[in-house]
């Protein structure tokens, strides 16, 4: 029940309705009893939302774009990691300290470590944006070798130069006989409405590759489908967003959430959009 007590907590994005955080954390707050909630907040302000978390005392916000990196300025802190990529998507408050975290990378490399060992795999990762670029920072402490494609080729070799990767001119993951291990497309192609889509052709998907899209909508992009037909191992984008969800909860919390629970609530959720 929700009384004088109750912890508040929230998403800062815009737009924002369509957020799924809002249904991993209240979900994880109900299964261990915590006495919070979790709302999402279409933010007009920038600065005035981040003052807002000091004046209302929100114990932890999501952030999602158009802020993961314009939300800096106005943090106190930050992690190493969300200092080395420049994108923030957690912020926690103590005493009105604010701090800020990324969890995607975490969050792709948890997913991916589900199903395979990651350590010395050869990956192609595929998109320089937001996403890719705090993938393939953690692919890259893993141990990973990575090769690294996207359309715009400065980006790519912006990012590619960075990490110290390599960069690739076409989206083959076999191109000059670097045989990939693990594909992971990290750009919106084959998102809703483009399900027709896909970052990389089918006959350069050979059997025994672990394939991972982290496109969520639709579940089951052509990609993976296509992936699934040549006899790769395949994970949705799901995968991904439950685990930088679960990684958040426990960075405001201290607490582990269940991830079945939460897999089953978002399969829940996207199947029935
Ligand atoms: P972003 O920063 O806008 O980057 C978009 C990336 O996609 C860039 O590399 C861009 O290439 C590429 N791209 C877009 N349209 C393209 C096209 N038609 N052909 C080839 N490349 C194209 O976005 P982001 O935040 O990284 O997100 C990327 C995707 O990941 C989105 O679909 C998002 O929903 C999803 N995502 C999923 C999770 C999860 O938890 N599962 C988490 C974060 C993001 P250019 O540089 O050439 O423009």
């Amino acid at each position: 029940m929700i009384d004088g007590r109750t912890q508040l907590y929230g998403v800062m994005g815009n737009p924002v309705r369509h957020s799924l955080s809002p249904i991993i954390h209240n979900g994880a707050f109900k299964r261990l009893g915590l006495n919070a909630v979790y709302l999402a907040f279409e933010v007009q302000d920038l600065k005035e939302a981040v003052r807002g978390i000091r004046g209302l005392g929100l114990c932890g916000v999501s952030v999602t774009m158009p802020f993961k990196t314009a939300v800096i300025p106005y943090l106190d802190r930050l992690d190493p990691t969300a200092e080395k990529i420049q994108s923030v998507n957690t912020i926690t408050n103590r005493q009105g300290l604010l701090t800020g975290y990324s969890t995607d990378g975490r969050g792709a490399v948890e997913a991916l470590e589900g199903k395979i060992p990651l350590q010395g795999k050869r990956v192609f990762l595929l998109g320089a944006g937001g996403a890719a670029r705090a993938m393939a920072f953690s692919l890259k402490e893993r141990g990973c070798a990575i090769a690294l494609f996207n359309r715009s080729a400065d980006k790519g070799l912006a990012l590619a130069k960075e990490l110290g990767i390599e960069f690739v001119a076409l989206p083959s993951p076999s191109l000059g006989g670097w045989k990939a291990e693990v594909i992971i497309n990290a750009t919106s192609v084959g998102m809703h409405p483009h399900e027709d889509q896909s970052p990389i052709a089918q006959e350069d998907l050979q059997p025994g590759v672990t394939v991972m899209d982290i496109v969520y909508r639709p579940l089951r992009t052509r990609l993976l489908k296509e992936a699934e037909n040549q006899g790769c191992q395949t994970i949705d984008g799901l995968e991904m967003l439950a685990q930088q969800g679960a990684a958040q909860f426990e960075i405001w919390t201290g607490l582990r959430p269940e991830i079945e629970p939460i897999k089953k609530d978002l399969r829940q959720i996207l199947i029935a959009r």
